[in-house]
């Protein structure tokens, strides 16, 4: 503890990570540069065995995209493509339908077809569960749309960012052009946009960071824990998600210098390409599926270095909370804790592996929360991140799994696949890969497909 509380090293991993690697976007010299970078910072702490696992993936280049109301009046706006939109030239009429209810899809369909949809990011009203933005991107293709614009619900944040399928135009506007639109609908009745992109969808190879510190090994079982390095390509990704990616980094250092006393093997890792499809956690799982069976823990600490990020929120797993309770109670460390279960990030892929697994989370303030903020905007940059933080995800995360790792009782088994699919559709997941299918044998029917299209729907399975 004393370590992580008198060095500064997060910190200055997370300047480098941001300011001289930028997004780290899948794909590009600064995603490869960024994980060699990694690896020698691993290997300077002493972990000889720090390297790089290369896969491919769906990339995709942002090329000038353009929003111009062509009637009533004539005006241009501000705004950027959304990851894996296909480059094309749009202009219909707009409709616009506030957050994206789940139900409006389907009443509107008549307005939607052949249309441009712009919706917000905000949690629809008089929904129980929130609505991601990919559904509301399915459900609107699946209703007709030709055009999607992706209205920012908060202020002076700019327009969003975020990856959707690469079938139609697709744009992120701010919430004061969004809603300048809005108005101007209400008022004339009628609006005409115009949307044009220039796109680039094609496959690249990304990587994933991987480290092990060693322990006594006194049987095969380990731990594993990571955070995604690539941030979005408008942004530096600094406190989604290169604050975890630092932290998880500063955990190898520590526990690499109380190795002797560690029982069993900590694996740490730096997770490739999660924006756009945790790309980098499937293909690990995928191919690392026989070491499972002995991974007693996944801990995902995706942003891990932000506010609030000190406890930990388990994916059905209540049987680890009341040791996490007593461990607490040891450490005088404050570990708030929870249950939840949601597909958007690297813990996913092991979680439908069966794997015991959580994320680094505060379930208390998570409740409060109504979206991002600056999360997948230009402004999450090096400078939202605090020391302070840094230090007591670091404290926290690396105390419990050196606890998780030397625990001889370890109350978690891995879970059968039938006991994973039957939660998948008590929490109505299963209806999110059937809109996906359904959205891709509507897109097959259509006569003039995109080439970027073409090759998504007939993209091999190791993608
Ligand atoms: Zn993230």
């Amino acid at each position: 503890m004393s370590e992580i509380y008198t060095s500064s090293e997060p910190m200055d991993n997370l300047e480098v990570l941001c300011d001289v690697y930028g997004s780290r976007w899948p794909g590009t010299k600064e995603d490869v540069e960024s994980a060699n970078y990694m690896v020698e910072r691993l290997k300077s702490y002493g972990i000889d065995n720090a390297h790089t696992e290369k896969f491919k993936i769906p990339g995709w280049k942002r090329g000038p995209a353009t929003l111009e109301v062509t009637s009533p009046i004539k005006k241009e706006f501000d705004v950027i493509s959304l990851p894996f939109s296909i480059g094309g030239d749009v202009e219909s009429d707009l409709v616009f339908l506030d957050a994206g209810h789940v139900d409006i899809y389907e009443k509107r369909k008549d307005e939607i077809d052949g249309n441009v949809v712009m919706v917000t990011s905000a949690r629809p009203l008089g929904m129980t569960r929130s609505l991601h933005r990919s559904e509301k991107f399915m459900r609107s293709i699946l209703a007709g749309a030709k055009g999607w614009i992706f209205m920012n619900h908060y202020p002076a944040y700019g327009p969003p960012t975020g990856g959707i399928s690469p079938v139609i135009p697709s744009l992120g506007i701010a919430y004061e052009d969004g809603a300048f639109i809005s108005r101007l609908l209400k008022r004339e009745g009628a609006v005409k946009v115009r949307i044009k992109t220039t796109d680039k969808n094609m496959v690249v190879d990304t990587h994933n960071v991987i480290c092990d510190v060693e322990g006594k090994t006194v049987d095969d079982e380990y731990v594993l824990t990571g955070c995604h390095v690539d941030g979005h390509d408008i942004s530096q990704g600094a406190v989604d998600p290169a604050s975890g990616t630092v932290v998880v980094m500063e955990m190898a250092r520590v526990l690499n210098m109380v190795k002797d006393k560690l029982k069993r093997r900590v694996r740490l890792m730096g997770f490739g390409a999660e924006e756009t499809g945790l790309f980098g956690s499937y293909n690990y799982a995928a191919v690392h599926e026989k070491e499972l069976d002995k991974c007693r823990f996944m801990l995902n600490l995706d942003a891990a270095g932000g506010a609030s990020k000190k406890g930990v929120v388990y994916n059905d797993f209540p049987e680890l909370e009341p040791l996490l309770e007593k461990w607490t109670g040891e450490m005088k460390a404050e570990m708030p804790h929870g249950q939840r279960v949601s597909p958007y990030s690297d813990h996913w892929p092991f979680f439908l592996k069966g794997v015991p697994t959580g994320s680094g989370g505060d379930p208390t303030a998570a409740a409060t929360s109504t979206g991002r903020g600056y999360g997948h905007t230009r402004y999450d940059t090096l400078d939202k991140v605090d020391t302070t933080y840094l230090r007591l995800a670091s404290a926290n995360y690396s105390r419990y799994l050196f606890r998780v790792a030397n625990c001889e009782d370890w109350p978690a088994r891995r879970k059968t696949q039938e006991e994973i699919s039957a939660f998948i559709e008590k929490m109505g997941y299963d209806e999110t890969i059937k809109l996906s299918d359904k959205v891709k044998a509507y897109v097959r029917t259509w006569d003039d497909l995109h080439p970027d299209t073409d090759a998504w729907l007939n993209r091999k399975s190791d993608w």
